[in-house]
């Protein structure tokens, strides 16, 4: 259970010593460290406010949003003159420091956008404390190790968005 106080988690080489196994032998919602979907982050600061460690480091600036490039589609003479200028929030900076990461796995769960993922991997030891802290380009290699959600219950409803999609997707739909 608990270890002697220690500033950080047991590494990985820690773990691996005491036959914690790769990560292919560990259950999929294992907790080894957290993935960063870019793409999907809006910087809202979500994650960073409810971690109760504060090691959530987030920095972004806000940037203007063509008013024509949110009317794709539209009539550029027409409605597109129209478009109010918006801004939208741009990440600069977004690192976790898993010398002081808990691994409660509020971020995770509090992320309005699904842009954090757990990943089994836990092989990631340093030699410095200040290795510990992955900024958002390691984070974000981390998705390559993030498991496929699991499979949805027998008789489940299909997903939302499958259903979305029309028809020809629904799970296990006919591909030809
Ligand atoms: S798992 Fe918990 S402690 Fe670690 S970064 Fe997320 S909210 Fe903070
Ligand atoms: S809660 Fe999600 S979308 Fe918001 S800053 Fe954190 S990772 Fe990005």
């Amino acid at each position: 259970m608990s270890s002697a106080p220690s500033a950080a988690r047991p590494g990985a080489g820690q773990l691996a010593a005491a036959g914690a196994g790769t990560p292919g032998d560990l259950p999929p919602r294992s907790r080894g460290v957290i993935a960063l979907l870019e793409e999907n982050c809006t910087v809202c600061m979500l994650c960073a406010r409810e971690c109760p460690d504060w090691c959530i480091y987030i920095e972004g600036h806000k940037e203007p949003v063509p008013a024509a490039g949110e009317l794709a589609g539209a009539d550029a003479a027409g409605a597109g003159s129209r478009g109010r200028p918006r801004v939208r929030n741009a990440l600069d900076r977004f690192a976790i420091d898993f010398s002081l990461c808990m691994y409660c796995g509020i971020c995770v769960e509090v992320c309005p956008y699904d842009a954090l993922f757990w990943s089994p991997e836990h092989e990631y030891p340093a030699t410095g404390i200040a290795e510990l802290t992955h900024e958002r380009d390691r984070l974000r290699e981390w998705m390559w190790t993030v498991p496929p959600p699991p499979a949805h219950d027998p008789g489940a409803p299909p997903p939302r968005e499958v259903l979305a999609a029309g028809p020809g997707a629904a799970p296990g739909g006919a591909e030809g």
